[in-house]
């Protein structure tokens, strides 16, 4: 008899959510399994066709579901590469090995946002039933190992005889409640249907045995025939005609391949034919993922060529000013062999990653120019990415990016573009006034900014502590120089103010010394100044390196 082993801390709490089933869309679990069925055969299939292997048929690489009334059973079966009992172990044992989840914030948000974040995985399978038995040969191995699991109380694994390769999942059904009714999943119009919702796309054929009634040839009765029927059309979503897919297909395609719970913000779907040739499926997710500014986050499209899936995250796909764009690539013109370093050097991949690039560039626009709501979303959840695109790059990417920037408008009192701001600058005004700050409010009562504003002049609120450096990167915008209305003279005032304030500063000579005087090891110097309204006395610095980065560079660590 085989041991029973608990479950890792962190998978029993997960599998304890499940079964307690805060998530709505049990179904879902029937897409969760058939896209790791998919998965397992795109492994295998990569290696028979990279390493010649003459036995293994595409034709043979199917995915079986099959479900038994009585026995209240559904299983999948799938002809990949397998799982030996190292692999078991690990991939259904403990959660932190599911591609799916990663708990790294454990108390960022509550248990619920930690599921949708994420795809839902393996464990899923729990959510409606309350057994699973995974029997599992791996690919090159002759001994096979059935995993089985009632959840809470742990797994046990054990020696199974006479297994073909591949993976069956049985899931043995939870009893009906007054809610929810598990039978459904014994339906196979009920399977059918969830198969054409969720996984349609996958390209190996889902089979079923199907019963209908047909009428018997030359007789009015009728009889059950069964047929094993192929339920999706495995034509890949990407080589589908545009204009036929429905928005829903695009999000539930998403939501399955790039393990998210929300629907996409925006959905690119691209087909280029010429020197290089290829489809593109591209999604901006519509927040950031849990791990987005971490180091756990790798960016990158996952590569197919000619619907063979090559590899996942193909980081040379996206720049990293676009490291928040999910999707894929699939070429005729890429080899299977390739690997991830003969990538960087590709020309094809080159091109392919340029094009894609100004896609995404030319997709930001027109959904800034025609759909300002959703790109002000946008720019709140990555707008920090292109920021750091300008700073990092040395002010390189700034004529691609710094159209797509939004800042916060003192005077409009919403975020708008630098473009904007422009067109909106005063005749006499020749330059582009910023302040920055924690808050809007905090800027907003600065005295240098009060004194703008009273002259009428815009002035940007630079909230981000990456702001002020990108803006000496980019110096400019339209010719008209940034100016930190805390730095230095902001040259306001006419001649006769001037003048003025000369005679004044003269008169108060005296005061003025021995202020300087008694604040000798603080300040560089003290004046009096138009630049206040409201308050008494405001600090000023010298070009250069401004207050706030000054903070900004302090808090940094050595
Ligand atoms: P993900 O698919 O995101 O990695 P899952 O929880 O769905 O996460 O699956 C966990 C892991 O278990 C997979 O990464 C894979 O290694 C393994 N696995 C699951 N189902 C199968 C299968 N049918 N065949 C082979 N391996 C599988
Ligand atoms: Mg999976």
């Amino acid at each position: 008899m085989a041991e029973k082993k608990q479950f890792k801390a962190e998978s029993k709490r997960l599998l304890d959510l499940m079964i307690n089933s805060i998530y709505t869309h049990k179904e879902i679990f029937l897409r969760e399994l058939i896209s790791n069925a998919s998965d397992a055969t795109d492994k295998l299939y990569y290696k028979a066709l990279t390493e010649n292997i003459s036995d293994i048929n595409k034709s043979d690489l199917t995915i079986d579901l099959a479900f038994d009334k009585e026995g209240r059973t559904l299983t999948v079966t799938d002809h990949g590469i397998g799982m030996n009992k190292e692999e078991l172990e690990e991939h259904l044992g403990t959660i932190a090995n599911s591609g799916s989840f990663k708990f790294k914030n454990e108390n960022e948000s509550d248990d619920i946002d930690i599921i949708g974040q994420f795809g839902v995985g393996f464990y899923s399978a729990f959510m409606v039933a309350k057994k699973v038995e995974v029997s599992s040969r791996a690919y090159g191995s002759d001994q096979g190992y059935t995993w089985v699991s009632e959840a809470s109380d742990g797994y046990e694994i054990f020696e199974t005889d006479n297994l073909p390769i591949g993976t069956t999942i049985k899931l043995y059904l939870k009893d009906n409640t007054e809610e929810e009714n598990y039978d459904e999943y014994l339906d196979q119009y009920h399977i059918e249907s969830l198969v054409k919702k969720y996984s349609d796309y996958v390209h190996y054929p889902i089979k079923m045995d199907v019963t209908t009634s047909k009428k018997k040839e030359d007789s009015d009765e009728y009889e059950d025939v069964v047929e094993n029927k192929t339920l999706n059309s495995m034509i890949p979503l990407w080589k589908r005609n545009k204009k036929d897919i429905k928005d829903e297909e695009y999000n539930e395609f998403y939501k399955d391949k790039f393990n998210d719970f929300s629907d996409p913000m925006k959905v690119i779907h691209t087909s280029v034919e010429g020197n290089v040739s290829y489809d593109a499926l591209l999604f901006i997710p519509s927040q950031p993922p849990m791990n987005f500014y971490s180091n756990d986050y790798e960016k990158g499209l996952q590569l197919y060529s000619r619907g063979v899936f090559i590899m996942d995250k193909a980081s040379d796909l996206i720049p990293e000013h676009f490291r928040f764009v999910k999707g894929l690539v699939d070429s005729q013109d890429l080899s299977l062999n390739i690997s991830r370093e003969m990538l960087q050097h590709d020309r094809q991949l080159k091109v392919i990653a340029d094009r894609i690039e100004k896609k995404i560039q030319s997709e930001l626009k027109n959904m800034l120019k025609k759909d300002r709501e959703t790109y002000e979303k946008f720019f709140k959840n990555f707008g920090l990415q292109l920021k750091f695109g300008i700073y990092q790059s040395y002010g390189m990417l700034k004529d691609k990016l710094q159209d797509l920037l939004l800042f916060y408008s003192g005077k409009e009192e919403k975020m708008i573009t630098l473009k904007e701001y422009v067109e909106n600058m005063k005749e006499e005004q020749t330059e582009i006034y910023f302040a920055s700050g924690e808050t809007k409010e905090k800027i907003s009562h600065l005295p240098q900014v009060e004194a703008v504003r009273d002259r009428d002049f815009d002035v940007l609120y630079m909230m981000d502590n990456v702001d002020e450096f990108m803006i000496q990167m980019m110096r400019d915008y339209d010719s008209k120089a940034f100016k930190n209305v805390a730095q230095g003279d902001l040259n306001l005032d006419s001649e006769e103010e001037k003048k003025e304030l000369e005679k004044i500063n003269e008169d108060n000579k005296s005061l003025l010394e021995s202020l300087k005087e008694a604040l000798k090891d603080k300040v560089v110097d003290v004046k009096v100044s138009n630049r206040l309204k409201s308050h008494p006395v405001c600090l000023v610095s010298d070009q250069g390196v401004s207050f706030e980065m000054e903070k900004v560079l302090n808090a940094m660590p050595d």
